[in-house]
């Protein structure tokens, strides 16, 4: 019998492979090992409606048991793989039974990066379980900090504030998710979030966490119930580093999306691949769909190299933040009714390269697609246009 292809990682990357390979017509066996006790899940509803309550795990799935077993999906729930030996083709579960694999996929994603202090009182969010633990323990009238001011810290303190937290938010940087964004929306957040009464506080050093309040380094006490640690991710790539694949900040992968060892590709928050020449990981769930479906194709033998344009969102209160392409310090703007924007970056060919936008709602969403669809007709624009909003985007795009 032929050996099976393998999944390891139940998560957004490994759930959507899975699909992908039934749907491209693979027909052989097909398993799905995970370490958390769920279906595979998308993650970002976890800081929003699932935290909210207005959704729940079967709101997040992307394929629920019924569809795992209708597909012949061999889904192993609860099962860490503790070993991988390429050489020999085959990995070991935790309970120490050993499985052979044709092909493999490592979509091992990530975990949240944790303070060394573990405390009663302090929680973390990357998994369905954290967040169900974290929405327990908000009430009306909780005090809550949250340290960090990155897309989990700002996630959580807008949903906080609708269940009725006091939220303060301690950032360590000079800016909001300052690493990621440019400085005009850096402070469209900050104004954003002071205006619903968070108590936002930038360039701050934390000291220690106490049972009943956070210390910062300047000797100020913000007594609080409740503590939410967002100070970025680590990506689960220690099995294959232990086996010998190569990895970086991330497990190597060629344009293919092939590691260093036979047979096996990465997908994912823990792929690191080369965009623009430069090996980088993507933390988003637009890159964990396109490489989880892109590595099925290449499991196939379709030897298609993977080429991306990155994007993500982020919703915040009633605000939504969209991207796509290359974000720069320097870009842009165009004012939008509302008080919104939209931003470009226009290389020196002045092709477009990269655009966000900044609206109430869902407003920016056609704009950030014709945006995509600019960078790839690659027409040249020019700055006054994109500023001025009286032009289309859509006849920029006919033009
Ligand atoms: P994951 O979804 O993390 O899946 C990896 C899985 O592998 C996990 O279940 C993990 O436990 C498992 N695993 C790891 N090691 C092993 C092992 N040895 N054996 C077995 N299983 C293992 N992106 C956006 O673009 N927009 C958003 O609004 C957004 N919101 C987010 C909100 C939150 C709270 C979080 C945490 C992330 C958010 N993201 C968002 C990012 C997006 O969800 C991730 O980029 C995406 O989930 C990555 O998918 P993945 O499959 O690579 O990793
Ligand atoms: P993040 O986006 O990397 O942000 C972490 C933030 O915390 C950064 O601003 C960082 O500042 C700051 N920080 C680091 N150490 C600190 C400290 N000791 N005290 C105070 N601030 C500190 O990571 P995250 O917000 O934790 O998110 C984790 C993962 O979830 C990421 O993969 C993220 O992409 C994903 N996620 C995405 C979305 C989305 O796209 N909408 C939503 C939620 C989660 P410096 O940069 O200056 O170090």
């Amino acid at each position: 019998m032929n050996a099976p292809l393998i999944i390891v990682g139940a998560g957004h990357a490994g759930g959507r492979a899975a699909l992908t390979l039934r749907e491209e017509g693979y027909t052989g066996r097909l398993i799905l090992i995970g370490d958390e006790a769920h279906v595979p899940y998308e993650r970002p509803p976890l800081s929003k409606g699932l935290l909210q309550g207005t959704t729940d795990l079967a709101g997040c799935s992307l394929l629920n048991s019924e569809r795992l077993a209708e597909l012949g999906i061999e889904h192993l729930a609860g099962h860490p793989v503790s070993r991988l030996e390429p050489s020999q083709h085959r990995l070991q579960l935790a309970d120490g039974q050993w499985l052979p694999y044709a092909g493999l996929l490592l979509a091992t994603g990530g975990r949240a990066r944790r303070l060394p202090q573990e405390q009663a009182n302090v929680f973390y969010l990357r998994t369905h379980d954290e967040a169900l633990a974290l929405r327990s323990a908000l009430n009306p009238g909780t005090r809550l900090v949250v340290v960090g001011g990155g897309f989990i810290g700002l996630e959580v303190a807008a949903t906080a504030r609708g269940l009725g937290c006091e939220v303060t938010v301690l950032e360590a940087g000079p800016r909001l998710a300052g690493r990621v964004l440019p400085p005009v929306i850096s402070q469209a957040l900050l104004d954003l979030h002071r205006e619903h009464g968070v108590d936002v506080r930038l360039n701050v050093a934390l000291e220690s966490i106490q049972a009943d309040g956070v210390l910062l380094v300047d000797g100020q006490r913000l007594p609080c119930e409740r503590v939410v640690v967002g100070i970025g991710m680590q990506p689960n790539m220690e099995l294959a580093a232990a086996a010998g694949l190569e990895v970086g900040q991330g497990i190597r992968v060629d344009d293919y999306l092939r590691t260093s060892a036979p047979n096996i590709y990465a997908a994912g928050d823990v792929c690191e691949f080369r965009l623009e020449g430069l090996y980088q990981r993507q933390e988003t769930w637009r890159n964990a769909e396109a490489q989880g479906r892109h590595a099925a194709l290449n499991l196939l033998g379709r030897e298609v190299p993977f080429e991306t344009i990155p994007g993500f969102w982020s919703d915040q209160y009633d605000w939504g933040l969209q991207t796509v392409g290359v974000l720069t310090p320097l870009m842009i703007s165009r004012p939008l009714a509302g008080g919104g924007m939209l931003l470009f970056y226009l290389d020196a060919d002045q092709r477009l390269q990269g655009a966000c936008g900044w609206a109430q709602g869902n407003g920016v969403a056609k704009d950030i697609k014709l945006c995509e669809r600019l960078i790839t007709a690659r027409t040249a624009l020019d700055a006054a246009t994109l500023a001025d909003p009286g032009q289309s985007l859509k006849h920029l795009l006919r033009g």
